[in-house]
């Protein structure tokens, strides 16, 4: 696992650098809408801290980070009306995912029927 940027563009929102369009935000996490929306709902939420991935987050944030993080992934479907239609959340690390943004983040879709887990093809 690389080490974490500072420079990457998330850390660049969160530190007020780059515009996002907020959803939610907490102590722990910050939540705004994707650039390039795959679905009706495309969110992502991000956790405050200097993460790069799952295994980064899970190794190196307190158990407070990691709760406030997972409450507000939650609060933001709920924000967003996503409860009751459904909706799926995602977090791509590392090469093979085709992570992008080399800080730790979870999607959130929905807005529409989204169909099988992953496609058959390779992407
Ligand atoms: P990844 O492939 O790393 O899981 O996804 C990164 C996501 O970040 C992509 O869906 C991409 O559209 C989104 N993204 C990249 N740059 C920006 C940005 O500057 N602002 C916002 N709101 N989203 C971005």
């Amino acid at each position: 696992m690389s080490s974490y940027d500072p420079n990457n563009v998330f850390a660049r929102i969160l530190r007020g650098e780059l515009p996002c369009r907020k959803v939610y935000e907490d102590e722990w996490a910050l939540a705004f809408h994707d650039i390039n929306p795959q679905a009706p709902v495309h969110v992502l939420v991000i956790p405050k801290g200097p993460y790069v991935s799952m295994v980064d987050f899970a190794a190196r944030a307190t158990d407070a980070e990691i709760a406030g993080f997972f409450r507000a992934v939650g609060k933001t479907a709920s924000l967003l009306g996503l409860d009751a239609e459904g909706y799926r959340f995602l977090a791509n690390c590392g090469a093979n995912a085709h992570q992008e943004v080399p800080h730790f983040h979870v999607h959130v879709f929905g807005g529409r029927k989204l169909g099988r887990m992953l496609p058959r093809a390779e992407g």
